[in-house]
């Protein structure tokens, strides 16, 4: 057993952590601090989107190591100003504001959808719809906006201002509109809700309830952005541009960044001393940015994701498929889910034990989310773990 992992931990518990502490990542690959080594198909919770240690990330963050850490944005951020403009030109977006987590840039798309409404068009709207199953973040407002229950236990009271309708449930969702709602928000893939992708009919519904109604349409892009589902962008999958969309995991290959993007005429409503952040955007958190994001839509590295993702759901499907274990895998690119008829949790821990890293998505939903850049023998000895795994069932459960 390895030294770093002790019963009495100064940590909160917070985590039910696994009995593994990695210490070592390259590409695909993880070791941990035994020199067992792992086929990494989790990555970090989509995060490392170039693998472990990419080397043009490495770089620039090491060059930006030796120039300048921190200013503060109250001076201007080349970095900054460069990222920003990078990810405006490959979205629909028009203005950039860098947070430090993906929570934050929720707040940040909250906060600028009720600013609009109630300081430009004076309107005093702020309510903002979400759907259950989806997940928005730990902060107060993010986990109220969040579509489950469970990580609202004991933090009452809530702040007010949200409501949650099922998801592709048209006559609700009208109902639950009101001359106070503000924005309509959404991820386009149900990522921790269970890898549910949403409806392009649906979809389309929205965008036209938000027109109807001078709603904001809002996408949290947090888990599907920076080429994880085969675009770029999720959104570019259902031919809509959001008014707001959210960005952060694989926006940083690692390093802790988030973003907040919205089309120009939101911009005014965000004025001087009306939202910031102290690390929001640092000349080393944008570095990393700049890199990442000319690494991924420079490189077309989205094409990658939507072959390599179409690869692996046919291979699950020809190999796991008929497992009466199975009842569903889908996903959209490299976001993968495989609905079991039971609850995942002990699967997760095989695999582990068998050298591959998964995630679950809810009870019964086993995620895969490898780098853009998996090759297809990496996926081949993924499957092949998956496989022999749910072979051997029920002893394996
Ligand atoms: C992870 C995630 C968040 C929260 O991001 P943090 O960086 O953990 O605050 C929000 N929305 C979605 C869709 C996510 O996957």
């Amino acid at each position: 057993m390895s030294e770093a992992i002790q019963e009495a931990s100064p940590l909160f518990p917070t985590y039910a952590r696994y009995p593994i502490a990695l210490v070592k990542g390259e590409g695909s690959w993880l070791w941990d601090d035994q020199g067992n080594k792992y086929l990494d198909f989790m990555c970090g919770i989509a995060v490392t989107n170039l693998g472990h240690a990419p080397v043009v990330i490495k770089e620039a963050l090491k060059k930006q190591l030796d120039e300048l850490w921190h200013v503060s944005n109250l001076y201007h951020i080349p970095n900054q100003e460069a990222a920003a403009r990078l990810l405006t030109e490959n979205s629909c977006a028009d203005r950039v504001f860098f947070s430090n987590s993906g929570a934050e840039a929720n707040e940040a798309a909250i906060k600028l959808a009720r600013r609009y409404q109630q300081k430009i068009a004076d309107n005093g709207r702020y309510e903002i719809i979400t759907f259950n199953k989806s997940f928005h973040g730990r902060t107060l407002a993010t986990l109220t906006a969040t579509g489950q229950d469970k990580v609202k236990e004991g933090f009452l009271p809530l702040p007010e201002g949200f409501r949650h309708v099922e998801l592709h449930d048209v006559q609700a969702l009208e109902a639950a509109i009101t001359d106070k709602t503000a924005a309509i928000m959404l991820e386009l893939v149900l990522a921790e809700g269970g890898v549910h992708p949403v409806d392009p009919g649906f979809v389309q519904h929205i965008v036209t309830l938000c027109k109807q109604h001078g709603l904001l349409l809002i996408i949290d892009e947090i888990q599907t952005g920076m080429g994880r589902t085969g675009k770029l962008f999720a959104y570019e999958h259902y031919g809509i541009e959001p008014d707001i969309f959210t960005l952060a995991k694989g926006l940083g290959s690692g390093f802790p960044v988030g973003a907040m993007l919205a089309k120009e005429y939101l911009a005014e409503a965000f004025s001087a001393g009306s939202h910031g952040s102290t690390f929001g955007g640092t000349p080393i958190a944008t570095a990393v940015v700049k890199a990442t994001v000319e690494a991924i839509a420079g490189g077309k590295l989205f094409d990658r994701a939507a072959e390599a993702g179409d690869y692996l759901r046919a291979q699950l499907q020809d190999k796991i498929g008929a497992n009466p274990f199975v009842t569903d895998i889908r996903g959209k690119g490299l976001i993968v889910g495989i609905e079991c008829t039971e609850p995942v949790g002990q699967l997760v821990i095989e695999a582990q034990k068998r050298g591959l890293l998964v995630v679950t998505a809810g009870p019964n939903v086993i995620r895969l989310l490898p780098n853009l850049l998996v090759s297809h023998e990496e996926i081949d000895q993924a499957v092949a773990i998956i496989s022999a795994m749910l072979a051997e069932l029920p002893a394996a459960v």
